[in-house]
């Protein structure tokens, strides 16, 4: 392929880059989106594969790398369960990292790139910088995994001094730096560079630790933002324009979106990294546990909450990381479907951080084609909880406590809720009454109009919809 091919090609991967980003800002346009995002991609690795800058004995090693690396992500992607996807999500971030860790490795020991002067400073901090990010990519996401996959508890480590810790890390990678650029060979500059990594690597671990288990989303989206600047870092290394745009994309866009997840837990960005949110109060987000009981709950079946619906005019169903976890969502629709049938009028409260993603519920509704227009941000809903009659609760916990209103000692205070419990009736469907992923006890539970549907999720809807329909 011709260097100039390859250039336009790079321009329309680009261009449908950008169309993919704007498509997914937009659930009805979201599909089309990731469509876009494929065949951009898809162009974008043709290009590249079969472009100028590959030799012809270079192809057969990309393209058995591609085979390998191409099997396996498609091995991942058909068996991960969607309750696995943010954890999935996690490990592809690190491995954006690690690719910029090694390519940065790569080019700094090439013996191919003969530069001079200014332009070889300009390359090595491409180097030094690009690895830097690479490193706290690449072990931040995987603690990033831990948490998310359970394996790892969702309480804070908060080691004494950490503030410190992380400046005097800061301050031995700029030192370090001045070293490595002052290097006359590669030999002189590779101790700095490897000392710099170790740091970055461990400032990516202990970053990732102190960060509780409820200020995780803004963790997982920033942790996108870096992939898309040590993706940026790794195509100027490589001088490849379109990497360079497509990682300032992605850094960008997660940049954003972090600020949107901070704006919805009501935290500033750098409390959040200076982690902690969560810490307080009940036990952290290990699996199976169960919050201290504070009252009486009041249980019920699954009958009377069928006949507590069709007696209603207006229902809101608030879905959370139970429902992902029951795959309850196309239960769910039908109910929707048959209540609305019966003149009821049904609607979804989605809470920003619900669930283990960004747009987790919304994913998961629309897959089971719950019609968007009912589908309604925290925002545009939550004035609306008086005026109904019964908000029903699926697998959600964290997104539905009172005690971030009501509790200024609570670890979540001032993180704006669903106010559910201002609906005549509310319903919480769950198993058990073990604390959500924050591990916060939650003092909805005991609410004078709250009843608990205890159970699986999918199960209990099951069972709500055959009453129904009878
Ligand atoms: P929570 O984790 O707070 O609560 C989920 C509840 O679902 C649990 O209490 C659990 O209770 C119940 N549950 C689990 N399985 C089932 C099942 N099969 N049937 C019925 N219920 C079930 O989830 P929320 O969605 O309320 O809140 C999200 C939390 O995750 C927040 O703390 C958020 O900060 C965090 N988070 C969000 C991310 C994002 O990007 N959205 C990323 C990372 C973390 P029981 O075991 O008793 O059934």
């Amino acid at each position: 392929m011709s260097q100039s091919l390859a250039t336009v090609a790079y321009i329309g991967a680009t261009i449908l880059f950008i169309l993919s980003l704007g498509g997914l800002s937009n659930p009805e346009t979201s599909r089309r989106g990731n469509l876009f995002g494929m065949i951009g991609m898809a162009l974008a690795v043709l290009a590249t594969v079969f472009g100028p800058r590959v030799s012809p004995s270079g192809l057969a090693w990309i393209v058995g790398a591609l085979v390998i690396g191409g099997g396996i992500g498609l091995y991942a992607a058909r068996i991960v369960k969607m309750t696995q996807m943010p954890e999935l999500v996690a490990l592809m971030h690190s491995l954006v990292g690690l690719a910029a860790c090694l390519v940065g490795f790569a080019s700094y020991v090439d013996t191919s790139i003969q530069l001079e002067g200014a332009e070889k400073a300009i390359h090595e901090v491409e180097i030094y910088v690009g690895i830097l990010i690479g490193a706290v990519t690449f072990s931040g996401s995987l603690i990033a995994f831990g948490k998310l996959a359970g394996k790892i508890g969702g309480k804070p480590l908060l080691l004494p001094a950490r503030h410190w810790l992380n400046l005097a890390a800061l301050l031995v990678v700029i030192w370090f730096g001045r070293e490595f650029l002052n290097a006359h060979d590669v030999q002189a500059g590779m101790p700095a560079l490897v000392v710099m990594t170790v740091i970055a690597l461990l400032f990516g671990v202990h970053m990732v630790m102190a960060i509780g288990g409820a200020d995780m989303p803004v963790v997982v989206s920033m942790l996108n933002s870096y992939s898309g600047w040590a993706a940026a870092a790794t195509g100027f290394m490589l001088s490849n324009d379109l990497l360079i745009v497509t990682g300032a994309l992605v850094g960008s866009s997660g940049a954003i979106l972090s600020y949107i997840m901070c704006n919805a837990m009501n935290r500033n960005f750098i409390s959040v990294i200076a982690g902690g949110f969560g810490s307080g109060g009940g036990a952290p987000a290990k699996k199976g546990d169960a919050a201290e009981p504070q009252g009486e709950v009041v249980p019920i079946s699954a009958a009377e909450t069928a006949e507590l619906l069709r007696e209603a005019k207006s229902v809101i169903i608030v879905p959370g990381y139970g429902m992902a976890v029951a795959q309850a969502q196309h239960t769910v629709y039908e109910i929707t479907q048959t209540l609305r049938e019966k003149g009821v009028n049904v609607r979804f409260a989605i809470h920003p951080v619900a669930g283990r993603m960004p747009g987790h519920m919304n994913v998961l509704l629309a897959e089971a084609k719950v019609p968007y227009d009912i589908v309604m941000e925290m925002d545009e809903i939550n004035e609306d909880f008086p005026d109904a009659d019964v908000a029903m609760v699926i697998g959600a916990n964290d997104i539905v406590n009172p005690s971030a209103l009501e509790d200024p000692a609570s670890p979540i205070a001032g993180m704006p809720v669903l106010e559910v419990w201002k609906a005549k009736t509310s319903i919480v469907m769950k198993r058990s009454m073990a604390s959500g992923y924050a591990g916060v006890d939650n003092p909805l539970f005991y609410k004078e109009n709250n009843r608990m549907l205890f159970g699986d999720a999918k199960k209990m809807l099951d069972e709500v919809l055959v009453t129904l329909k009878g």
